[in-house]
């Protein structure tokens, strides 16, 4: 690890950690709304493997979103090109658990990380595969080396008892044609999906194949072609931010995703990827402190992709 990366993480770390935070923890899932909300913690890793991180960088947390990029790499894999004839690759510019847009394009979500594209994913995964909760997490448990990897039954049953938008979005988009299989079936599993937890050092060394032409960076196991990282990739830059997407590609430069439980993973192709974790959100449903967090580190080191 060049130490210029582990000074400059210690750096903005600090500089973070101290400035106030107005955002909010998310309560809509009332079991996320149990964590600490002064949690900080930042970890990279580059694609040689070394790494490092800060603060709270070793804590479990509730990855959400973030897992909707596995779930949509393990569903390319699966469906290759046809996938995109069920979702679109335009960003949304509305909320993340928006129903707005579904009426207007017919039930095809505008891109796999809002939650009804998501959803759509769920269907498919469901679809074309024997046992779609096991084979996912099996995916997920050899992609992050992360034997034990399970589900969080205390957070998926707590959002299984709230989840009435995305209940609503599964279903308009099923009045569309757009889900095949039960729609309780779909969001069983999509809750599931969303309930994965990890620190930001197992996160950051997870999402390492992205930043590595689709291959895993500890014994170049190939995950998925090159040209789907490429524009795995570029669905990150776009839509990883919900209508916060521009405003992040504009601060931070990096292509990432964000979950609701304040986590966020970006990643620099043929160099880094990393993980923060801060639970206050902002507006838009993102990491307050994540985002400047990454602004500082990107700023500061000139390593973006721009
Ligand atoms: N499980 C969350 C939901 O469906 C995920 C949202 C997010 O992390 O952005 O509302």
């Amino acid at each position: 690890m060049d130490s210029n990366y582990s000074k400059n993480i210690e750096k903005a770390y600090h500089k973070i950690k101290n400035r106030s935070n107005k955002g909010l923890v998310a309560k809509y899932i009332p079991e996320l709304a149990n964590v600490d909300p002064s949690k900080l913690g930042v970890h990279i890793t580059m694609i040689d493997g070394s790494n490092c991180g800060v603060g709270n960088n070793l804590e479990k947390f509730s990855i959400q979103s973030i897992a909707k990029v596995l779930s949509l790499t393990m569903a390319y894999n699966i469906v290759g090109e046809k996938i995109w004839n069920r979702i679109d690759v335009e960003p949304s510019g509305t909320k993340f658990d928006s129903l707005l847009l579904l009426e207007t394009y017919k039930g095809i979500p505008r891109n796999p990380f809002v939650n009804s594209g998501a959803i759509v994913i769920c269907d498919i995964l469901i679809t074309h595969l024997e046992d779609a909760k096991e084979d996912f997490l099996a995916f997920v448990r050899e992609l992050s080396d992360l034997p034990d990897l399970s589900y969080s039954d205390t957070i998926a049953d707590s959002e299984k008892q709230t989840g009435f938008r995305n209940v609503a979005l599964c279903n308009f988009i099923k009045s569309f044609g757009n889900i095949e299989n039960d729609p309780a079936e779909v969001l069983d599993f999509y809750f599931d999906m969303c309930s994965l937890e990890m620190t930001c050092q197992q996160l950051s060394q997870t999402f390492a194949f992205l930043a590595n032409n689709g291959r895993k960076i500890t014994d170049g196991t190939k995950i998925i072609s090159k040209m789907k990282a490429k524009r795995i990739n570029a669905l990150m830059l776009t839509c990883g931010f919900y209508d916060e997407s521009g405003e992040f590609a504009f601060r931070v430069g990096l292509p990432g995703k964000s979950g609701v439980g304040g986590g966020i993973v970006a990643l620099y192709p043929d160099n880094y990827t990393i993980a923060v974790w801060s639970p206050k959100l902002n507006l838009h449903g993102n990491s307050h402190k994540g985002m400047e967090l990454l602004e500082d580190v990107t700023t500061h080191s000139e390593l973006s992709i721009f």
